[in-house]
């Protein structure tokens, strides 16, 4: 018998084990610390999880390997993630190629997983905190901490494969604290250095602060030492701090990567990204000559006013002038003002507050096929614990389940 063991029953855990456990003579059991297996599952796409997505490319993934994010996709991608789900039952639906769970409900997705875990013999141990894995020649000794309401035991496991599933460090109450990198490091693998991505982001000096609340349609761009490496337009959220929302954290990752190489990390905002400068500038011009209003008073008819009174003191326009007196000058630099406010960004929220983190375990170390380390044989790497991230929009799970799945099916072999 070919006994598995699966360190983390998170996405990528839950869906090696099952699949190890399909095949024959293989015996699965899952490590667990959390006191339930999945539990960060319940939290994905704000208690809806977010499955996958039907647009599904290297696009929509963030790593320099291109090519192994591709052969793994190849193997195993959204419509095959969404014929497994339906296969234990779930009706999915599409918003705009976003994948979830008719229902709604990430508690039903995390349901079926971990029924079908069970319902295919594996055997689910929480509580256990996986501390040290020692391979050997017959395979690996696994040492781990149970942790009861009174006492810490220390508990030893054997596998003859071991899966290591333990997610990054992202929000850690969820589960995965990090331990599964120093885990990984300890068996001779290293590191992409891990920041966190899909996070809000800090200012510096903020200049917007005075409009904290405030949600509005907006383009964002991420600029590393003066150059745009990426940009993102969607709902944008003033904070007391910086800035939130989708087009936040797409472009987030960027900015912590070069914050953690300590370069200039800038985001740009174009509050009115659907209009062009030269038609902005035609209609404030048009608009003005007409108006009896004072600027802050007319300009609320495009923006929050607490928007318009920032950016109208960055523009350096006084909020009581009239309308009609505004200067070609002074339009032109509230144009500017609206399609180019620079933040510079000090840091990025913590990984407590991050959805994913960027870095970890180097892709060329693992096999694409198999997902098995190529240090320790008979031991694989899956989810995000590797060096890839994905955008918002189901493409973490969709990682997740591609390399879990994949990892069980070589494991059982
Ligand atoms: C709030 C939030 C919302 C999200 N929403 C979405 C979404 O809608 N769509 C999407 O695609 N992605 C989403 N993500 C990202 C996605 O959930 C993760 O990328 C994915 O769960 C990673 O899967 P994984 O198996 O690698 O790790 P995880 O799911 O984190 O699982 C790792 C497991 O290992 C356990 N573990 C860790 N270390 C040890 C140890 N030493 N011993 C024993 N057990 C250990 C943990 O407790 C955990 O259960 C979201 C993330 C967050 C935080």
């Amino acid at each position: 018998m070919n006994r598995i063991g699966v360190i983390g029953g998170g996405a990528s855990g839950l869906m090696a084990a099952i699949t190890a456990a399909r095949r024959q003579n293989t015996e699965v059991f899952i490590l667990e610390h959390k006191e339930q297996a999945g539990k960060k599952l319940l939290s994905t796409g704000n208690g809806r999880c977010n499955l996958t997505n039907e647009k599904m490319d290297t696009s929509f993934f963030r790593s320099e390997e291109t090519k192994y994010v591709e052969e793994v996709l190849k193997q195993f991608g959204s419509h095959e993630a969404i014929t497994f789900f339906e296969g234990l039952g779930l009706m999915v639906r599409s918003r705009n190629g976003y994948i979830y769970p008719r229902c709604e409900q990430a508690s039903v997705v995390r349901g079926l997983l971990v029924r079908e875990a069970e319902e295919s013999g594996v055997r689910i141990h929480t509580g256990v905190h996986v501390t040290e894995i020692i391979p050997g020649k017959k395979g690996f000794q696994i040492q781990g901490e149970h942790a009861d309401k009174t006492a810490r035991r220390k508990e030893r496991y054997y596998a003859h494969k071991v899966i290591l599933a333990c997610g990054g460090r992202a929000a850690s109450v969820l589960g995965s604290d990090g331990s599964g990198y120093t885990l990984a490091k300890s068996l001779g693998h290293s590191l992409v250095p891990v920041v966190p991505a899909l996070v809000q982001l800090k200012v510096k000096d903020h200049p917007l602060k005075n409009a904290a609340g405030v949600r509005t349609e907006a383009s964002v761009s991420a600029l590393v030492d003066g150059t745009e490496v990426s940009a993102d337009t969607g709902e944008l959220q003033i904070t007391n701090y910086g800035i939130s929302g989708i087009p936040v954290f797409q472009i987030s990752r960027y900015l912590a990567k070069a914050l953690y190489q300590k370069r200039r990390a800038e985001a740009v905002i174009d509050f009115l990204p659907a209009m062009s400068e030269a038609e902005l500038t035609e209609y404030l011009q048009k608009r003005s000559m007409k108006e009896r209003r004072k600027v802050s008073e007319y300009l609320t008819g495009i923006f929050h006013e607490k928007l318009t009174l920032c950016l109208l003191s960055l523009s350096g326009i006084s909020p009581k002038k009239q309308a009609k007196e505004l200067s070609g000058d002074e339009i032109r630099r509230f144009v500017r003002q609206c399609r180019h406010t620079v933040l510079l960004i000090q840091d990025t929220n913590g990984f407590d507050n991050a959805q994913v983190c960027a870095g970890g375990v180097r892709l060329q170390e693992a096999c694409c096929r198999t997902m098995e380390s190529r240090y320790v044989e008979g031991l694989y790497l899956t989810g995000e614990l590797l060096d890839v991230d994905g955008m918002c929009g189901g493409y973490n799970l969709q990682w997740a389940w591609a390399t879990g799945w994949l990892a069980g099916n070589a494991a059982a072999k």
